[in-house]
């Protein structure tokens, strides 16, 4: 048995969670005041900001538009030092977004591929059949490419 600092009741063990951090190997409240605690309160806090949200939707998006306005200058900066600050993460993370969206080769990806080689019209005139062709022509590319390498 154990007794649960929160509602102060002792309940045999299995009305505990297990946690490895603690001396006898479980948690210090009682699974029912973990969840009431933060189940609930969450849920409650989310649903809260939802209907907030809904019901004032305009007056909060014109009051950011209007921050945003009136802070053009200091949100740049700050998003300037914060880029200068991450710049190493913040690009590795471009490189990794970059390498994602080549290697699913999306539609929008092989139109973009279209786009840079000689397509001599708009993005909107790339038909279904190009764009198969563009993703088949670079799969075939890899695969050469791989068996290169791995000789
Ligand atoms: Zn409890």
């Amino acid at each position: 048995m154990k007794t649960c600092t929160k509602c102060n009741e002792t309940k045999p063990y299995r009305a505990f969670s297990k946690d490895r951090s603690k001396k006898d190997g479980y948690k210090s409240n009682c699974k029912t005041c973990c969840n009431s605690y933060k189940g609930k309160r969450k849920k409650h806090f989310q649903e809260y900001d939802r209907v907030y949200y809904q019901k004032n939707k305009q007056q909060i998006e014109q009051r950011k538009k209007a921050y945003r306005e009136n802070n053009k200058e200091a949100i740049a900066a700050y998003g300037q030092a914060y880029y200068e600050a991450n710049k190493t993460e913040i690009l590795q993370q471009k490189k990794a977004y970059k390498r994602k969206i080549r290697s699913r080769l999306s539609d929008e990806y092989l139109k973009s591929q279209i786009m840079k080689t000689d397509w001599p019209f708009g993005r909107d005139e790339i038909t279904p059949e190009l764009i198969e062709r563009k993703r088949l022509e670079i799969q075939l590319h890899r695969t050469i490419k791989s068996i290169t390498y791995n000789d």
